[in-house]
Formats: structure tokens, sequence, C-alpha cells
């Protein structure tokens, strides 16, 4: 174990500020990170990494990016936070609202939970409705109301995925299984009329990478427009990422709101609600639904989030989408090579990997998995200096950093272990 990590341990609960950072589900201790750069990180002993969690998401265009770490270190030179209004935040709500059709106004907050938090709250005072309804396996940050362990089956009301949840502040929250139209049909007859919001990540990538059956999300807004709540989309990690407007940019749709986090804060703690205007102006100062934050709209993290979006091209998406489709092809074949059983899911630009023969469409499946092989392949991929999500319950991020040359010996790494993997 590392002195670094035993100081940790010491003064901090489990040595990580946030659970996905320790190694529980891979084994052994984290690393602790020095520096990076681009598609690269370097740990505290100097061992390089090919980082394909890339701040599970944040960092699109690679670390440190060099237009990024200019416009953080001019923004830094005039005062790191006002608790005033600035032109960067007008700005940033103006690219937001310019990419993202169903987004009329946006309100810039710190975290994808914070923002979360705010579509909850907003969505419970516009339409004065008490419930909302989640899916298994999606995560929206860790509010307490939607911090929900799914029932399997039918729609059931949740029941806290927590210890200090209370079931009172879950007992308006109704869990569903993804991709399950009979069980949210279930759901809306049992709840809608007491429905605020449905929050749904539109490709769900926290329960590995899961995409929506076709037909599903649409079946989704016609209930919600049916019953009178309101279609929220969790684009925290799909936001500015699989589309210029997100993953409801791809699919042709358009929610009542829109939560974004990671890539629109380019590594710094930004965040954003936004969507219908008639519904964003139920917030104070103009509507009784109080949200506040002291470093909200931050000048440091809104210079970053303009930078990154400056890149994003459509050229940039063609790109990322291209590395992505060589890193999924090539996991693909090396699990093939070795007849392990593998499930390679890819969203354009998001790729994901189960270690498993059956198709996977939501929590339950996807927890069919086989979590012992993912970690063997953590192991020897961490081993052999590539850095993959330490949990089989994630997604890999390729940034526009990544070379096809990374990409290829990331795969012939994956390839010798999935040969060890099998030899036993
Ligand atoms: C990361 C994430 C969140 C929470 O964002 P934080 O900034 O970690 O609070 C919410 N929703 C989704 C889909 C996420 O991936």
């Amino acid at each position: 174990m590392s002195d670094l990590f035993t100081r940790a341990q010491a003064v901090i609960p489990g040595g990580v500020n946030s659970p996905v950072r320790a190694f529980g589900a891979v084994g052994g201790d984290p690393f602790f990170v020095a520096r990076a750069s681009g598609s690269h990180l370097w740990d505290t002993e100097g061992h390089d990494y090919l980082d394909y969690v890339q701040s599970w998401g944040a960092s699109i265009l690679g670390h440190a990016a060099p237009k990024v770490v200019e416009a953080v270190q001019r923004a830094a030179a005039d005062g790191t936070s006002y608790g005033a209004p600035t032109e960067r935040e007008v700005l940033l709500a103006e690219a937001i609202v310019e990419r993202v059709p169903s987004v009329e106004k946006v309100r810039l907050v710190s975290s994808g939970t914070e923002a979360a938090m705010t579509a909850v709250r907003l969505a419970r005072g516009a339409t004065g409705r008490p419930k909302v309804l989640k899916f298994a396996g999606c995560y929206h940050g860790h509010l307490d109301a939607l911090l929900v362990a799914a029932g399997s089956g039918v729609a059931t009301l949740g029941l806290p995925g927590s210890a200090g949840v209370t079931e009172g502040a879950v007992s308006d929250t109704v869990v569903v299984p993804y991709n399950d139209e009979s069980a949210l049909d279930a759901a809306f007859d049992a709840y809608g009329a007491d429905l605020a919001a449905v929050l749904v990540e539109p490709v769900a990538a926290n329960m590995g990478l899961v995409l929506p059956a076709p037909g599903f999300l649409e079946g989704l807004q016609r209930r919600c427009d049916a019953s009178g709540a309101l279609l929220v989309f969790d684009e925290v990690i799909t936001g500015f990422r699989v589309d210029r407007s997100g993953a409801q940019g791809w699919f042709g749709m358009t929610p009542d709101l829109s939560i974004f986090g990671k890539v629109i804060g380019g590594g710094l703690p930004l965040a954003a609600v936004g969507g219908r205007a008639d519904v964003m102006d139920e917030l104070a100062p103009v509507g009784p639904v109080y949200q506040a934050g002291t470093l909200s709209g931050n000048p440091l993290a809104t210079a970053a989030g303009l930078a990154v979006l400056a890149e994003l091209t459509d050229d940039a998406y063609r790109d990322l989408t291209g590395k992505a489709t060589r890193l999924a092809r090539g996991l693909r074949e090396a699990a093939a090579a070795s007849s392990v059983p593998v499930q390679v899911p890819q969203a354009r630009t998001l790729v994901g990997l189960f270690c498993t023969p059956d198709p996977v469409v939501d929590y339950d499946t996807a927890r069919t998995a086989d979590g012992i092989r993912y970690a063997a392949l953590f192991g020897r991929l961490l081993a052999g200096g590539v850095y993959v999500a330490p949990s089989p319950f994630e997604t890999m991020f390729v940034s526009l950093a990544h070379t096809d040359a990374e990409i290829d010996r990331t795969t012939e790494l994956a390839a010798e272990a999935f040969a060890a993997i099998v030899r036993g």
C-alpha cells in the first residue's frame, strides 16, 4: 500500500473523496494522480497510464488541453469568484441554448447532483405534483429522492438505496426497469396523475452502457404528454458528448427539462439545468421555486466550458465517433479471439464492456455480467499501462487526444488479457 493511501485513509473516509475512485470492485489500491496531459495520466510513483476514465467523461478534449488551461489561467488572473453576474455566464447559456433546441433558458450550477436536485424541485413546483419516476440503474447524482435501489420486475415504490436516506425522502419516488414498456404502463396507471417528472438517462451510462430500445424514449414522451408529467433528460454524460445537441439531438427528441454536467464544465465544477422557458421561469427570482449557489456560474468554470464547446465541431464528433468505433471493434475482436463472451455496446462516442454472453437491456441484465472477469481484465490492462474504470458498471471514455495507435495498443493488450483469462 502506498504511503499516500495510508495517510489518505487516516483522514479521508476510505481515502477517497468519491467512492467510485476506490478499487473496491476490482481489488487493489487506487493510485494517486500527479498530473495528466491529453490521453495520459501519471501517478505519484511515476507510472504512465493511457486513461479511458477521463474524469468520468468530463475531459472530452483530453487532459490539460492547452486552450482550456489558457482560458482558465486568463480567467483566474481576473478573480476566481465574485457572487455577481458575469458576461461568460451569458455566453455559456447562449452557447447551450444555441446547441440544444429544447433548452430555451438555462441555470448554471456546480455539479450534476445539484442540477438533478434543482430539476426535481422545479418539476414539483411547476406541476404542483409530488412524485418522480426514475429507472433502475440510472444515476442522477446523490440527492436523497433519487438515491433509490431498484426493485425488479414491475414498478415498485422506491426503497432507500443508502443509509441515511429516510423512507419519507423516497416515498414519492417510483422506480421502473429501463426499457420496460409494460412496467412503465403499470407505473403510469398507478401514479401518472401524481407524477411531476420522469427522469431518464437517454443513453444509460451508469450501469455500464445500455442503449434505449427503439421507441422506448418516444413512448416515454407520449406517456408524459398524456399524464402531464415533465420529461427530464439527464444528459450529464451524453450532453455535448454523443452529439452537438446531446442524445436528444441524436434521437430527435424534445424533453421539457434537461440536465448537463461533465463535458460542459471542461473539467471544472459546472453543471446546468435547462429547458422550456415557462418552466425555467418558475425558478427564483422570477418564480417561487428557490435555488441558489455561491459558486454558480463560476468564472473559471465558465471559461473552461466555453473553451471546450468552441473545440466541439462536427468534425470533432466524427473524429471521436471513429475512435470509439475503433475501440469497440478492437475489443470485440480481442474477446472473440479467445472465445470470451462479451457485449460491447456503443453509443456513438461512448463504449461499454460487459463480460456476459447475453444482451444487456436493463439493470438486472447488466448485473449478470461477470465482475470477476472484469476485475481480471482491469488488472491486466492497468499492469500494461491502460486505465479503464475500476468498476464493471461504468463506461469507457475516449477523448479527442486518444490516437488510433493508442487505441490499437489498448485492444492488443485486451487480447492478451482475454487469452490469459481463459488460460486461467
Ligand atoms: C455523474 C452523473 C451525475 C452526477 O453528477 P455529479 O457532478 O457527479 O454530481 C448525474 N447524472 C449522470 C447521468 C451522471 O453520469
